[in-house]
């Protein structure tokens, strides 16, 4: 790489979005720890860096294990979201809240399936010049057949409907504040982070991992929702859907001119009969786009509502750190 080399030490805040992981912190949260611990160590990082953990409105006591962690070890520190925002808003509100903090943030699952060493090669990165790294699962074997054939489908699908994303990069990524100050203008409430950093440009680079079996409990991904964030992504992403409505819609006009063509020529020659097979299926046909069309505009029409109201994409309601300046909560990315 030729970038230049930066010159202070880094302070890095690692982000850790948690939803009813009563199971998993324990064992993952000492290990966020060491890395941190073992990062200063190397002299990569300073003193100063934190694990951030945000509870998405868990149901069960995953924030009483946070806020009993921060009160037992000076690196771990918790933000509560006032109710569940998803996944997405989870680590948006842990990034907001780090980026006047540190300089450099990592954004991870607490489920261990994400290999935590990889943030060494992160953070070298970024010491090398850049200001975002991604993390690439170079395997899935530990992943269903299932399980793997939908994730990368998933992305082929994003990519072919023009949202363009990282292949096998999920939110595993090291981000700088330099660029989290950029990203704090993007305002949109759907949100898809992955396809939404590499908007914000600057340099960027990948760092490959293996990828392991969650430890304890249960993805909150099942194929259904894994499908809706498809769609979501494509959807906010990308306006490719409406123009493949264009496409389509000329395409059938053109066919309907043949049958035009072909219906004129049958009148005039004598041999227009009856025939109301054909006709149905055309019928059919036609109202079953035209009703899939109207849905996917429909999915555009609801997002324009959503994004117009500009509700806060979610409301911090406790911290276990005290700040001087309490006013970050809005949900508007930080002021
Ligand atoms: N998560 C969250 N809010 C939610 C659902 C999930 O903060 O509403 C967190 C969850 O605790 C985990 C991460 O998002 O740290 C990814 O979820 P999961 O491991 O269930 O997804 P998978 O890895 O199976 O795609
Ligand atoms: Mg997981």
């Amino acid at each position: 790489m030729n970038c230049k080399m930066r010159k202070n030490i880094p302070i890095l805040y690692i982000v850790v979005p948690c939803y009813n992981e009563q199971e998993v912190l324990p064992i993952t949260s000492p290990l966020f720890q060491q890395k941190i611990v073992q990062l200063i160590g190397d002299g990569k990082i300073a003193e100063e860096s934190r694990v951030l953990f945000v509870n998405d409105g868990s149901k069960d006591t995953t924030w009483e294990l946070i806020q009993s962690l921060s009160a037992a070890n000076v690196y771990i520190e918790g933000i509560n979201l006032s109710r569940n925002r998803g996944h997405q808003n989870a680590v948006l509100a842990g990034l907001m809240e780090a980026k006047d903090l540190c300089d450099i943030t990592i954004s991870i699952d607490c489920d261990g399936q994400d290999d935590i060493n990889a943030m060494d090669a992160m953070v070298d990165a970024y010491l090398d010049g850049c200001e975002v790294v991604y993390g690439v699962r170079s395997k899935r074997d530990t992943d269903t057949f299932f399980k793997r054939f939908t994730a990368e489908g998933f992305y082929k699908l994003l990519n072919w409907m023009g949202a363009e994303v990282v292949f096998n990069h999920a939110d595993y990524r090291l981000v700088s504040s330099r660029v989290l100050e950029e990203f704090a203008n993007f305002k949109e409430v759907n949100l898809f982070l992955r396809g939404m950093i590499p908007l914000v440009g600057f340099k960027s680079t990948a760092v490959y991992y293996e990828r392991h079996e969650r430890i304890a409990g249960e993805s909150h991904y099942p194929l259904m929702k894994m499908l809706a964030l498809a769609f979501d992504g494509i959807t906010s992403l990308s306006v490719k859907p409406i123009r493949m409505i264009t496409g389509l819609g000329a395409s059938i006009a053109g066919l309907s001119m043949i049958g035009v063509i072909w219906a004129v020529i049958a009148h005039f020659t004598g041999h227009s009969v009856a025939g109301w097979a054909s006709m149905i299926s055309i019928v059919c046909f036609l109202g079953g786009i035209q009703l899939a069309s109207l849905g996917i505009i429909g999915e555009y029409i609801g997002k324009i509502y959503m994004e117009t109201k500009r509700r806060p994409r979610y409301i911090i309601s406790e911290r276990t750190a005290e700040r001087a300046d309490d006013g970050k909560g809005d949900g508007q990315g930080g002021k």
